[in-house]
């Protein structure tokens, strides 16, 4: 059959495709040449945030791909994710580091309170602290797993956290969750779609977040995975806790079979993501979320012979 044969059945056989538009010669500004990392917004921010370790040290915003912005501080992700029915916006970082956080977003060309909902990783003052006053400034609704939504509704460290004794004095403004969500649960918010696994082990409430980020007609996974370190406070011994390791363990072989596309952390640089968006690390690499889990791994394991040895 000749190919001119061939292009005929093909078309017969699919009359929808004979109709179809032919592409864009001149792809417009939603296009793919506008889909990846803002190199020159996050050199920009890069420059700003030099090496401090502030939570709240406020930074400017970057598109990370797509409808997916980095909106957050210099030491702790915020990520803006967006659509023409309403946005989502994913942790946010202290209570001091929201007005910077509301300038970003505004920076972009978004309007806060066209926020839908707001979802988070973990119940620790640095990625929630700021849920409250983002709820009154947007009046999004929260969505919480079980465990974080009892913790963030006193605004008080769970005194079971690892992490407590250091903690304790980093209270912060309560706020209540409108939904309950649990692994499998999707928020939605006209075509985005954000689902909800439970990575329990840095803490109770531990959640991860993935979703597909499009710029036009070319999508990929992000996959929001919270903290996965074990730290322990001075009187806290993991091993006297043999179900908190078996969750965490139960965590990071998760974690280690996901394909997590773009891979970013509760804090950038767990993840070296300004230097993969700035293309000085691989934006995405397929092993991205196993080597993730096998740090984790390797941080309790170094945690656990260090009390071994005491
Ligand atoms: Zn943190």
């Amino acid at each position: 059959m000749s190919a001119k044969t061939l292009a005929f059945v093909a078309l017969a056989l699919a009359p929808g495709l004979a109709l179809a538009k032919p592409a864009p010669t001149n792809p417009d500004r939603t296009g793919p040449d506008r889909a990846g990392p803002d190199r020159a917004a996050t050199t920009a921010l890069r420059q700003q945030c030099g090496a401090t370790e502030d939570f709240s040290a406020p930074a400017p915003p970057a598109r990370l791909f797509g409808n997916t912005y980095y909106v957050g501080t210099c030491t702790v992700s915020v990520l803006l994710v967006t659509s023409p029915q309403g946005h989502v916006l994913v942790d946010t970082a202290t209570e001091q580091a929201v007005p910077s956080i509301l300038a970003n977003i505004k920076a972009l060309g978004f309007r806060p309170e066209d926020i839908r909902w707001i979802v988070t990783s973990h119940e620790h003052f640095d990625h929630v602290g700021g849920l409250a006053a983002l709820v009154k400034a947007t009046g999004a609704k929260v969505a919480l797993s079980a465990p974080a939504a009892a913790v963030i509704a006193t605004g008080k460290v769970d005194p079971a956290d690892s992490q407590y004794g250091v903690l304790k004095d980093h209270d912060f403004a309560p706020a209540k969750a409108d939904r309950i969500v649990a692994s499998g649960s999707v928020v939605r918010v006209g075509p985005l779609r954000l689902t909800m696994s439970a990575t329990p082990g840095h803490t109770t409430g531990s959640s991860s977040w993935s979703w597909q980020s499009c710029a036009g007609k070319q999508c990929r996974t992000v996959s929001y995975v919270d903290s996965i370190s074990a730290l322990a406070a001075p009187a806290y011994r993991f091993s006297d806790h043999p179900e908190v390791v078996a969750r965490f363990r139960r965590t990071f072989a998760a974690i280690a079979a996901r394909q997590c596309g773009i891979l970013v952390t509760p804090h950038p640089s767990v993840s070296n993501l300004f230097d993969r968006m700035l293309g000085k690390a691989p934006f995405a690499g397929k092993n991205d979320c196993r080597e993730y889990a096998a740090m984790g791994r390797k941080g309790l394991d170094a945690q656990l012979a260090k009390e071994a040895a005491k």
